[in-house]
Protein backbone atom coordinates (compact mmCIF):
# COMPACT_ATOMS: atom_id res chain seq x y z
CA UNK A 1 0.00 0.00 0.00
CA UNK A 2 0.81 3.73 -0.83
CA UNK A 3 0.11 6.71 1.60
CA UNK A 4 0.74 10.16 1.36
CA UNK A 5 0.51 12.36 4.27
CA UNK A 6 -1.29 15.39 3.43
CA UNK A 7 0.20 18.06 6.07
CA UNK A 8 -2.47 20.67 7.11
CA UNK A 9 -1.29 21.04 11.19
CA UNK A 10 -4.30 19.23 13.04
CA UNK A 11 -5.95 19.04 9.61
CA UNK A 12 -3.66 16.42 8.38
CA UNK A 13 -4.46 13.05 7.49
CA UNK A 14 -3.74 10.62 5.02
CA UNK A 15 -4.17 9.72 1.33
CA UNK A 16 -3.95 5.20 0.70
CA UNK A 17 -3.52 3.93 -2.22
CA UNK A 18 -3.71 0.10 -3.01
CA UNK A 19 -5.67 -2.59 -4.42
CA UNK A 20 -8.51 -3.72 -2.42
CA UNK A 21 -8.97 -0.95 -0.32
CA UNK A 22 -12.54 -1.36 0.28
CA UNK A 23 -12.18 -4.79 2.27
CA UNK A 24 -9.88 -3.10 4.82
CA UNK A 25 -11.91 0.61 5.32
CA UNK A 26 -13.14 -0.31 8.44
CA UNK A 27 -9.86 -0.99 9.71
CA UNK A 28 -8.30 2.43 8.94
CA UNK A 29 -11.57 4.08 9.79
CA UNK A 30 -10.95 2.00 13.35
CA UNK A 31 -7.44 3.86 13.99
CA UNK A 32 -9.26 7.53 13.69
CA UNK A 33 -11.07 7.35 16.81
CA UNK A 34 -14.76 8.01 15.64
CA UNK A 35 -18.29 7.48 16.71
CA UNK A 36 -19.80 4.19 15.74
CA UNK A 37 -22.12 5.83 13.96
CA UNK A 38 -22.04 6.30 9.96
CA UNK A 39 -23.41 7.50 6.68
CA UNK A 40 -22.07 5.82 3.48
CA UNK A 41 -23.13 8.23 0.56
CA UNK A 42 -23.14 7.09 -2.61
CA UNK A 43 -24.23 7.06 -5.88
CA UNK A 44 -26.71 4.34 -7.59
CA UNK A 45 -24.48 3.25 -10.50
CA UNK A 46 -21.22 2.91 -7.49
CA UNK A 47 -23.72 1.80 -4.97
CA UNK A 48 -24.56 -1.20 -7.00
CA UNK A 49 -20.91 -2.27 -7.16
CA UNK A 50 -19.58 -1.26 -4.51
CA UNK A 51 -21.67 -0.53 -0.77
CA UNK A 52 -21.94 -3.88 -0.02
CA UNK A 53 -18.50 -4.27 0.44
CA UNK A 54 -18.37 -0.85 2.42
CA UNK A 55 -21.00 -1.45 4.73
CA UNK A 56 -19.59 -5.03 5.40
CA UNK A 57 -16.15 -3.98 5.93
CA UNK A 58 -17.37 -0.67 8.35
CA UNK A 59 -20.00 -3.34 10.27
CA UNK A 60 -16.98 -6.25 10.99
CA UNK A 61 -14.63 -3.22 12.24
CA UNK A 62 -17.64 -2.52 14.85
CA UNK A 63 -19.26 0.76 13.23
CA UNK A 64 -23.08 0.82 12.53
CA UNK A 65 -23.40 2.28 9.23
CA UNK A 66 -25.95 3.62 7.15
CA UNK A 67 -26.73 3.99 3.63
CA UNK A 68 -27.58 6.66 1.17
CA UNK A 69 -28.42 6.84 -2.28
CA UNK A 70 -28.34 9.55 -4.55
CA UNK A 71 -28.90 9.58 -8.35
CA UNK A 72 -25.21 9.86 -10.17
CA UNK A 73 -24.52 12.86 -12.44
CA UNK A 74 -23.90 16.48 -11.89
CA UNK A 75 -27.50 17.32 -11.15
CA UNK A 76 -27.28 15.54 -7.71
CA UNK A 77 -24.61 18.25 -6.36
CA UNK A 78 -27.40 20.41 -5.48
CA UNK A 79 -29.47 21.82 -2.51
CA UNK A 80 -32.35 19.66 -3.10
CA UNK A 81 -30.34 16.68 -3.03
CA UNK A 82 -28.71 18.61 0.23
CA UNK A 83 -32.38 18.96 1.84
CA UNK A 84 -33.36 15.19 0.82
CA UNK A 85 -29.66 14.15 2.23
CA UNK A 86 -29.89 15.91 5.00
CA UNK A 87 -33.47 14.49 6.61
CA UNK A 88 -31.88 10.79 6.12
CA UNK A 89 -29.08 11.93 8.34
CA UNK A 90 -31.19 12.98 10.61
CA UNK A 91 -33.62 10.19 10.70
CA UNK A 92 -30.46 7.36 11.13
CA UNK A 93 -29.58 9.74 14.32
CA UNK A 94 -25.86 10.65 13.02
CA UNK A 95 -24.46 12.65 15.83
CA UNK A 96 -21.69 15.11 16.54
CA UNK A 97 -18.81 11.89 16.55
CA UNK A 98 -20.40 10.04 13.78
CA UNK A 99 -19.24 10.65 10.12
CA UNK A 100 -20.09 10.47 6.59
CA UNK A 101 -18.25 8.37 3.79
CA UNK A 102 -18.32 9.52 0.64
CA UNK A 103 -18.37 6.58 -1.97
CA UNK A 104 -18.26 7.42 -5.61
CA UNK A 105 -16.60 9.94 -8.12
CA UNK A 106 -16.09 13.80 -7.50
CA UNK A 107 -20.02 14.46 -7.68
CA UNK A 108 -20.60 12.43 -4.66
CA UNK A 109 -17.36 13.74 -2.74
CA UNK A 110 -18.34 17.49 -3.23
CA UNK A 111 -21.94 16.44 -2.10
CA UNK A 112 -20.75 14.32 0.62
CA UNK A 113 -18.18 16.42 2.15
CA UNK A 114 -20.45 19.57 2.42
CA UNK A 115 -23.14 17.53 4.03
CA UNK A 116 -19.93 16.86 6.40
CA UNK A 117 -18.90 20.29 5.99
CA UNK A 118 -22.34 21.70 7.51
CA UNK A 119 -24.36 19.00 8.93
CA UNK A 120 -24.19 19.75 13.22
CA UNK A 121 -21.56 22.53 11.78
CA UNK A 122 -19.32 19.48 11.05
CA UNK A 123 -18.50 16.10 11.38
CA UNK A 124 -15.94 13.81 10.21
CA UNK A 125 -15.64 12.61 6.93
CA UNK A 126 -13.79 9.62 4.61
CA UNK A 127 -13.25 9.68 1.08
CA UNK A 128 -13.71 6.71 -1.08
CA UNK A 129 -13.13 7.75 -4.59
CA UNK A 130 -14.27 5.77 -7.18
CA UNK A 131 -13.21 7.67 -10.21
CA UNK A 132 -9.71 8.38 -11.92
CA UNK A 133 -10.37 12.25 -11.58
CA UNK A 134 -11.32 11.58 -7.92
CA UNK A 135 -8.45 10.11 -6.94
CA UNK A 136 -6.04 11.99 -8.59
CA UNK A 137 -8.00 15.57 -7.74
CA UNK A 138 -11.14 16.01 -6.22
CA UNK A 139 -10.35 14.15 -3.22
CA UNK A 140 -7.83 15.78 -2.66
CA UNK A 141 -7.25 18.98 -0.82
CA UNK A 142 -10.81 19.90 1.07
CA UNK A 143 -12.74 21.50 -1.81
CA UNK A 144 -16.26 20.73 -1.20
CA UNK A 145 -19.44 22.01 -2.56
CA UNK A 146 -22.57 22.02 -4.49
CA UNK A 147 -23.99 23.80 -7.65
CA UNK A 148 -26.13 26.96 -8.30
CA UNK A 149 -28.51 27.45 -11.45
CA UNK A 150 -26.57 30.47 -11.61
CA UNK A 151 -23.28 28.43 -12.11
CA UNK A 152 -21.18 25.31 -10.45
CA UNK A 153 -19.80 24.94 -7.29
CA UNK A 154 -20.95 28.17 -6.37
CA UNK A 155 -21.96 26.79 -2.65
CA UNK A 156 -19.36 25.26 -0.89
CA UNK A 157 -16.41 25.01 2.09
CA UNK A 158 -12.74 24.37 2.85
CA UNK A 159 -13.20 21.09 4.90
CA UNK A 160 -10.33 18.72 4.99
CA UNK A 161 -11.20 14.98 5.23
CA UNK A 162 -9.87 12.65 8.01
CA UNK A 163 -8.63 9.58 5.41
CA UNK A 164 -8.83 9.29 1.47
CA UNK A 165 -8.83 5.76 1.10
CA UNK A 166 -8.07 4.86 -3.03
CA UNK A 167 -9.13 1.85 -3.88
CA UNK A 168 -7.62 1.02 -7.30
CA UNK A 169 -9.80 -2.25 -8.19
CA UNK A 170 -12.69 0.01 -8.18
CA UNK A 171 -11.28 1.67 -11.47
CA UNK A 172 -11.61 -1.58 -13.44
CA UNK A 173 -15.21 -1.19 -13.60
CA UNK A 174 -14.88 2.71 -14.67
CA UNK A 175 -16.39 3.45 -18.20
CA UNK A 176 -13.42 4.02 -20.64
CA UNK A 177 -14.48 8.24 -21.42
CA UNK A 178 -14.73 8.70 -17.73
CA UNK A 179 -10.73 7.17 -17.18
CA UNK A 180 -9.71 8.81 -20.37
CA UNK A 181 -11.47 12.22 -18.88
CA UNK A 182 -9.29 11.21 -15.71
CA UNK A 183 -6.05 11.64 -17.80
CA UNK A 184 -6.71 14.82 -18.40
CA UNK A 185 -5.55 15.96 -14.93
CA UNK A 186 -3.02 13.27 -14.90
CA UNK A 187 -1.70 15.41 -18.00
CA UNK A 188 -1.81 18.56 -15.91
CA UNK A 189 0.18 17.64 -12.74
CA UNK A 190 3.18 16.78 -15.23
CA UNK A 191 2.59 20.06 -17.08
CA UNK A 192 2.29 22.35 -13.89
CA UNK A 193 5.16 20.52 -11.81
CA UNK A 194 7.00 16.86 -12.82
CA UNK A 195 8.63 16.75 -16.08
CA UNK A 196 9.63 13.38 -15.28
CA UNK A 197 5.68 12.17 -14.72
CA UNK A 198 4.86 13.71 -18.30
CA UNK A 199 7.66 11.68 -19.47
CA UNK A 200 6.39 8.41 -17.89
CA UNK A 201 3.07 8.89 -19.38
CA UNK A 202 4.60 9.58 -23.08
CA UNK A 203 6.08 6.75 -22.69
CA UNK A 204 3.66 4.31 -20.53
CA UNK A 205 0.42 5.60 -21.97
CA UNK A 206 -0.45 2.32 -23.39
CA UNK A 207 -0.29 0.69 -19.65
CA UNK A 208 -2.23 3.35 -18.48
CA UNK A 209 -4.64 2.86 -20.54
CA UNK A 210 -5.03 -0.99 -20.26
CA UNK A 211 -5.10 0.26 -16.55
CA UNK A 212 -2.25 -1.46 -15.60
CA UNK A 213 -2.55 -2.28 -11.27
CA UNK A 214 1.42 -1.43 -10.60
CA UNK A 215 1.57 1.65 -13.47
CA UNK A 216 -1.70 3.01 -11.46
CA UNK A 217 -0.59 2.90 -8.12
CA UNK A 218 2.71 5.01 -9.50
CA UNK A 219 0.95 7.38 -11.17
CA UNK A 220 -1.84 8.16 -9.05
CA UNK A 221 -0.05 8.39 -6.02
CA UNK A 222 2.44 10.67 -7.73
CA UNK A 223 -0.42 12.75 -8.22
CA UNK A 224 -1.78 12.96 -4.83
CA UNK A 225 1.80 13.69 -3.47
CA UNK A 226 2.17 16.77 -5.78
CA UNK A 227 -1.79 17.72 -4.94
CA UNK A 228 -0.74 17.31 -1.30
CA UNK A 229 2.25 19.46 -1.80
CA UNK A 230 0.49 22.10 -3.54
CA UNK A 231 -2.36 22.21 -0.79
CA UNK A 232 0.01 21.84 2.32
CA UNK A 233 1.33 25.25 0.63
CA UNK A 234 -1.89 27.24 0.28
CA UNK A 235 -5.44 25.41 1.86
CA UNK A 236 -7.61 28.39 0.55
CA UNK A 237 -5.79 29.22 -2.79
CA UNK A 238 -4.08 32.49 -1.62
CA UNK A 239 -1.65 32.29 -3.97
CA UNK A 240 0.25 29.16 -5.35
CA UNK A 241 -2.93 26.59 -4.96
CA UNK A 242 -3.64 28.78 -8.43
CA UNK A 243 -0.96 26.45 -10.67
CA UNK A 244 -3.80 23.67 -10.20
CA UNK A 245 -6.22 25.40 -12.65
CA UNK A 246 -3.88 25.52 -15.17
CA UNK A 247 -6.51 25.44 -18.11
CA UNK A 248 -9.37 25.67 -16.25
CA UNK A 249 -10.54 28.93 -17.03
CA UNK A 250 -11.07 27.87 -20.66
CA UNK A 251 -12.19 24.60 -19.95
CA UNK A 252 -14.85 26.19 -17.13
CA UNK A 253 -15.71 28.58 -20.01
CA UNK A 254 -15.83 25.36 -22.90
CA UNK A 255 -17.93 23.81 -20.44
CA UNK A 256 -20.88 26.49 -19.79
CA UNK A 257 -20.69 27.50 -23.46
CA UNK A 258 -21.55 23.97 -24.37
CA UNK A 259 -24.44 23.46 -22.28
CA UNK A 260 -22.66 21.18 -19.19
CA UNK A 261 -23.10 17.80 -20.10
CA UNK A 262 -21.90 17.97 -23.53
CA UNK A 263 -18.21 17.42 -22.50
CA UNK A 264 -16.75 16.11 -19.52
CA UNK A 265 -14.91 18.11 -17.14
CA UNK A 266 -11.56 16.10 -17.99
CA UNK A 267 -12.44 16.28 -22.29
CA UNK A 268 -13.14 20.34 -21.94
CA UNK A 269 -9.83 21.33 -19.73
CA UNK A 270 -7.65 19.15 -22.00
CA UNK A 271 -8.65 21.26 -24.21
CA UNK A 272 -8.20 24.32 -22.12
CA UNK A 273 -4.68 22.94 -21.39
CA UNK A 274 -3.72 22.83 -25.17
CA UNK A 275 -5.63 26.47 -25.49
CA UNK A 276 -3.31 27.69 -22.63
CA UNK A 277 -0.49 26.30 -23.93
CA UNK A 278 -0.48 28.09 -26.74
CA UNK A 279 -1.22 31.01 -25.12
CA UNK A 280 2.22 30.58 -23.21
CA UNK A 281 3.47 29.95 -26.62
CA UNK A 282 3.09 33.29 -27.32
CA UNK A 283 3.82 35.19 -23.88
CA UNK A 284 5.85 33.16 -21.30
CA UNK A 285 8.09 31.35 -24.26
CA UNK A 286 7.12 27.78 -23.99
CA UNK A 287 9.11 25.83 -26.61
CA UNK A 288 7.64 25.02 -29.61
CA UNK A 289 8.64 21.40 -28.59
CA UNK A 290 6.99 21.39 -25.57
CA UNK A 291 3.71 22.59 -26.68
CA UNK A 292 3.71 19.52 -29.95
CA UNK A 293 4.38 17.35 -26.79
CA UNK A 294 1.48 18.62 -25.00
CA UNK A 295 -1.12 18.10 -27.71
CA UNK A 296 0.51 14.62 -28.77
CA UNK A 297 -0.21 13.49 -25.59
CA UNK A 298 -3.54 14.70 -24.74
CA UNK A 299 -4.80 13.52 -28.40
CA UNK A 300 -3.01 9.94 -27.99
CA UNK A 301 -4.91 9.23 -24.74
CA UNK A 302 -7.99 10.20 -26.86
CA UNK A 303 -8.30 13.29 -25.29
CA UNK A 304 -10.20 16.17 -27.45
CA UNK A 305 -7.37 19.35 -28.21
CA UNK A 306 -9.85 21.40 -30.22
CA UNK A 307 -13.60 22.66 -30.52
CA UNK A 308 -15.46 23.54 -33.47
CA UNK A 309 -17.47 27.14 -32.37
CA UNK A 310 -20.22 28.08 -33.89
CA UNK A 311 -20.95 31.66 -35.36
CA UNK A 312 -21.54 34.22 -32.10
CA UNK A 313 -20.22 31.82 -30.01
CA UNK A 314 -16.41 33.23 -29.69
CA UNK A 315 -18.17 35.86 -27.42
CA UNK A 316 -19.95 33.91 -25.64
CA UNK A 317 -16.59 31.89 -24.40
CA UNK A 318 -15.28 35.12 -23.35
CA UNK A 319 -18.46 36.35 -21.42
CA UNK A 320 -18.36 32.80 -19.56
CA UNK A 321 -14.26 33.41 -19.20
CA UNK A 322 -14.75 36.64 -17.11
CA UNK A 323 -17.62 34.98 -14.96
CA UNK A 324 -14.77 32.46 -14.08
CA UNK A 325 -15.12 32.28 -9.64
CA UNK A 326 -11.19 33.27 -9.95
CA UNK A 327 -11.11 36.31 -12.11
CA UNK A 328 -10.48 38.92 -9.62
CA UNK A 329 -12.18 42.81 -10.33
CA UNK A 330 -13.00 41.33 -14.03
CA UNK A 331 -9.59 40.77 -14.97
CA UNK A 332 -8.76 37.24 -16.18
CA UNK A 333 -5.23 35.81 -14.38
CA UNK A 334 -3.70 32.83 -16.33
CA UNK A 335 -1.56 30.21 -15.05
CA UNK A 336 0.61 29.87 -18.57
CA UNK A 337 3.99 27.27 -18.78
CA UNK A 338 7.32 28.17 -19.37
CA UNK A 339 8.47 24.68 -20.28
CA UNK A 340 6.85 21.05 -19.30
CA UNK A 341 6.84 20.83 -15.57
CA UNK A 342 7.24 24.43 -14.91
CA UNK A 343 3.93 26.70 -14.43
CA UNK A 344 3.70 30.70 -13.48
CA UNK A 345 0.44 31.89 -12.23
CA UNK A 346 -0.95 35.22 -12.31
CA UNK A 347 -0.70 36.54 -15.74
CA UNK A 348 -2.84 39.04 -17.34
CA UNK A 349 -3.30 38.02 -20.79
CA UNK A 350 -4.54 40.71 -23.74
CA UNK A 351 -7.42 39.28 -25.49
CA UNK A 352 -5.78 39.74 -28.89
CA UNK A 353 -3.73 37.15 -27.52
CA UNK A 354 -6.17 34.64 -26.20
CA UNK A 355 -8.41 35.37 -29.87
CA UNK A 356 -5.22 33.98 -30.96
CA UNK A 357 -4.96 31.08 -29.63
CA UNK A 358 -8.36 29.96 -29.73
CA UNK A 359 -8.35 30.40 -33.65
CA UNK A 360 -6.13 27.43 -33.67
CA UNK A 361 -7.84 25.26 -31.28
CA UNK A 362 -11.63 25.96 -32.30
CA UNK A 363 -11.19 24.48 -36.00
CA UNK A 364 -10.92 21.07 -37.48
CA UNK A 365 -11.44 18.57 -34.47
CA UNK A 366 -10.27 15.46 -34.68
CA UNK A 367 -12.42 13.82 -31.89
CA UNK A 368 -16.12 13.62 -31.20
CA UNK A 369 -17.30 14.23 -27.60
CA UNK A 370 -20.25 11.39 -28.11
CA UNK A 371 -18.00 8.67 -29.49
CA UNK A 372 -14.58 9.23 -28.29
CA UNK A 373 -12.24 7.46 -30.18
CA UNK A 374 -9.02 4.94 -29.06
CA UNK A 375 -6.78 6.82 -30.75
CA UNK A 376 -6.13 9.32 -32.66
CA UNK A 377 -8.41 10.52 -35.42
CA UNK A 378 -12.57 11.17 -35.15
CA UNK A 379 -14.60 13.71 -36.03
CA UNK A 380 -15.05 17.53 -35.24
CA UNK A 381 -16.96 17.96 -32.11
CA UNK A 382 -19.56 21.33 -32.34
CA UNK A 383 -20.48 23.64 -29.40
CA UNK A 384 -24.23 23.65 -28.92
P1 LIG B 1 -16.16 12.75 -11.58
O1 LIG B 1 -15.37 11.98 -10.61
O2 LIG B 1 -15.55 12.75 -12.93
O3 LIG B 1 -16.54 14.10 -11.08
P2 LIG B 1 -18.85 11.52 -11.26
O4 LIG B 1 -18.88 11.52 -9.81
O5 LIG B 1 -19.94 12.26 -11.98
O6 LIG B 1 -17.49 12.00 -11.88
O7 LIG B 1 -18.83 10.03 -11.81
C1 LIG B 1 -18.86 9.78 -13.19
C2 LIG B 1 -19.78 8.64 -13.51
O8 LIG B 1 -19.10 7.41 -13.28
C3 LIG B 1 -21.06 8.58 -12.69
O9 LIG B 1 -22.10 8.15 -13.50
C4 LIG B 1 -20.73 7.55 -11.63
O10 LIG B 1 -21.89 6.92 -11.15
C5 LIG B 1 -19.84 6.59 -12.37
N1 LIG B 1 -18.84 5.90 -11.57
C6 LIG B 1 -18.06 6.42 -10.60
N2 LIG B 1 -17.16 5.53 -10.18
C7 LIG B 1 -17.38 4.39 -10.87
C8 LIG B 1 -16.79 3.10 -10.87
N3 LIG B 1 -15.72 2.82 -10.11
N4 LIG B 1 -17.29 2.17 -11.71
C9 LIG B 1 -18.34 2.46 -12.52
N5 LIG B 1 -18.92 3.65 -12.58
C10 LIG B 1 -18.47 4.62 -11.77
ZN1 LIG C 1 -10.23 19.93 -12.91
Amino acid sequence: MRAVHVSLGNRSYDIKIAPGLIDRLGRECARLKLGPRCAIITDTNVGKRYAKAVFNSLATAGFSPSLIIVQPGEPAKSLKTVQSCYDQLAVHRLERKSFIVALGGGVVGDLAGFLAATYLRGIAFVQVPTTLLAQVDSSVGGKVGVNLNAGKNLVGAFYQPRLVACDLGTLKTLPDREFRAGLAEVIKYGIIYDAKLFRQIEGDFPKLLKREPKMLAAVVARCCEIKAEVVGKDETEGGPRAILNFGHTIGHAIEAVSGYGRFLHGEAIAIGQVVVARISSSVVGLPERDLERIIRLFRRVGLPTTVRLRAGQRPKLFAAMRLDKKVKGGEINFVLAKKIGRVEYGHKVPAAVIEEALNHSTFASNYSATAPKRSEGGQPSTLN
